[in-house]
Order: C-alpha cells, then structure tokens, then sequence
C-alpha cells in the first residue's frame, strides 16, 4: 500500500519555517495588541516594498480586497466590469456585491483573459477591467493597459493565485489602480486563517481603502463612509511576515515542481501548462487538461493521488448567477476547461519521491 499523495499539504509549508512562526505568533500572543497594530503596519510596509508599489493596505479576506476596490473606486449599480469567464467565482462576487455587472469575457490558451476579446465587450457603462491572473501566471498585460488608456477605464487585478508573478518584469497588482491580494492558507503567501491586502500606488485611494476597513472611520466613532469590517488581525500579520521573507524561496520550490512535471510527463492524453512569452508563472497551481478526466481522477485515486478541479461550474452557470441569464453554450471555451481542467498536487514541501509517483502514475495512465 502508498501512503496517499493528497492534492495540497499544508502542514509541509508550516514545517518549513515553523520555529519562526510560532515565535512570532507568541510575540503577538503576548504583547497584548491584537488588531490594526505594530505587526500589521509591518506587513503592509513590507508587502508594499515587495510588490513595488507605493501603498499597502491588509484587509481580512481576497473577496473584502476585490470588493473594496470596487467600492473606492466609486463602482456600483449600472456600471460594467469586464472580467474573464473562467475564475474562481470571489471574482465575480467582488463586481456583483456592489451592485456591478460583470461582463464576461472568454479565456486564452493559458487561462487568463483573451485580450483580443474585450474590445468588443466594451460599452458606456464599462467602468473597468479586472484581471485575474489565474493559477500563478500573469496576464498579457500590455494590451489590456492600452485599452484601459484608450476607453478611460479603471484597473483592477486579481492577483489571489499570483504573489510576484509578473508580466515584462513588472509585479501583477502594479498595473492599473489597485491590486487585490489574498492569503487564505492555500495561497502561494499563505496565513494561518483569512487574510489579505489591497495594494496601490494612489495615496487617496490607499486612505479610502484604510476608512472602508474600519467601519468607515479615519477617528474612532467618526464615521464618514458606510464601510466594512475588515481588518488584518496582528497574528496574521505577524506569521506572514515570515513568509514574506522567505517568499522567493516559496515561489521558487513550486517552479522548480512545475519545471520537473513539465520535463517528465509524457502523455498523449494530456495537455500540460504553456506560459506566455514575456511572463512569469509562479504556479498556484499546476492545471492540465485532458477529454478523459473522469477515467484518470479514477485511476490516480485507486492509486492513492488526489487532484482537485480549478472549477468545475464557471461563474456563469452557477446557480448564485443565474439571474444574470447565461446559458450552457454562451462560453465556450470557458466551459471547455471547466470540463477538461485538472490540478496536479502541487505544494512547498512536496518531495520529488511523492511526485515521482504521480509522473508515474499519469504516463502509464
Ligand atoms: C482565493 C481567491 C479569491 C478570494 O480570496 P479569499 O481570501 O478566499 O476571499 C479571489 N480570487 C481568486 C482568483 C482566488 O483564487
């Protein structure tokens, strides 16, 4: 019998760099100060220094980050948002819990929006595009900012799957108005619970974005705006500035993942990951594709390996967007992946006799 390879193994990346971890959560634990304090200041100093950007705001989740974006920028009901079909669905909820409308735009070959398929979209009441730069790689980012440029329209990135990815050596969260981040725990720069941060280089944006998190108050009980709880908690902040320090090691253990599945898997039926000329991938996730998916979840589990699909039911066809009124057909390739994807097990951590065997396992499939 195998031990079983499961799709994601979280207590591997917490091993790694555990004595520091619980140093600083004990830190946090016994100063006393537990929300919107020292180490959260840290952070948002030490993620904006990462990325390149002049601000930095931590929030508590990637959804409050997307919808918050929003909201600074002054998007709501009547407004369009031009988004690809193909993400996770916090995406479209950032857009549509602001009473927004969001367009939705077919994919490329390497899963992020096709960008010669927004033009089209783009009527008077678009107001922006959100990116999502999917499964780690960053978009083709060159079109989509001339466009912006061309029809006056806001920026936003999602980049919950992308943490340094970058597209022509620029970060993914740098390009337009505001970058949305999230560290729930699966995430490349994952926390210990929910978390994430909005970064930007507009000093009055960054100051909205610190009222919003607050109940909408700059003074305590001043309230100026009706805004969110949604603050980054000290512990998290804490935990994930040792992650951040070790982030280019992080990112660079999953390259060195997907570089060994890239060179070894040798099977027909399968279609591997292709990145785009001029950017980087930091891969979130290692996402195949193949018309026989059934048959080989089948066959990886009866062999002990787990796989998740990165998602079964796009946006559009959940039952949440129903009312939109999208029907099975309105995007094709959309719904290709959604029926064709499939995430190998990626994670720090992973030893290269546990991916051996899945190599294994799927060229003799
Ligand atoms: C995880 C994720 C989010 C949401 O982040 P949370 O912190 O879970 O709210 C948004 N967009 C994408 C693409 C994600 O992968």
């Amino acid at each position: 019998m195998f031990d079983e390879i499961m799709p994601n193994r979280l207590d591997r990346g917490f091993e790694k760099y555990q004595e520091e971890i619980e140093a600083a959560a004990l830190r946090v634990l016994r100063s006393g100060w537990y929300v919107l304090g020292p180490e959260v200041s840290a952070f948002e100093e030490a993620f904006a220094r990462y990325t390149g950007s002049g601000y930095c705001v931590g929030l508590a989740s990637g959804l409050d980050a997307l919808w918050l974006a929003f909201r600074v920028l002054g998007i709501g009901s009547g407004d369009e948002v031009i988004v690809q079909g193909n993400t996770y669905i916090a995406s479209v909820m950032g857009i549509t819990i602001n009473g927004a409308t969001p367009v939705l735009v077919e994919p490329d070959e390497f899963y992020n929006i096709d960008a010669d398929k927004i033009e089209e979209k783009i009527t008077e009441k678009t107001k922006a595009i959100l990116v999502v730069h999917l499964y780690g790689q960053a978009s083709n980012m060159d079109k989509i900012v001339n466009l912006c440029r061309k029809y006056d329209l806001r920026l936003v990135e999602d980049c919950a799957q992308s943490h340094g990815a970058a597209a022509g050596g620029k970060v993914t969260g740098t390009f337009g108005d505001i970058g949305c981040f999230s560290f729930y725990p699966s995430k490349n720069l994952g926390a210990f619970g929910d978390a994430g941060a909005i970064v930007t280089d507009n000093e009055e944006y960054a100051r909205a974005m610190r009222m919003y998190r607050n109940y909408g108050s700059e003074k305590r009980y001043y309230n100026k705006v009706v805004g969110a709880n949604s603050r980054l908690d000290e512990l998290q902040a804490a935990m994930l500035r040792v992650r951040l320090a070790h982030m280019e090691e992080i990112t660079a253990e999953r390259r060195e993942i997907a570089a060994r599945y890239t060179e070894l898997l040798h099977n027909g039926k399968l279609i591997l990951p292709a990145v785009r000329e001029g950017v980087t991938h930091v891969w979130h996730q290692y996402v195949i594709r193949t018309d026989c998916r059934r048959e080989l979840i089948a066959y990886l589990e009866e062999r002990g390996i787990g796989t998740i699909i990165h998602y079964p039911v796009p946006p559009h066809l959940s039952e949440a967007y129903g009312y939109l009124g999208y029907r099975k057909g309105d995007l094709e390739i959309t719904e290709k992946y959604a029926d064709t994807v499939l995430s190998l097990p990626m994670y720090n951590g992973m030893t290269r006799e546990e991916q051996m065997r899945v190599i294994r396992c799927l060229n003799e499939f």
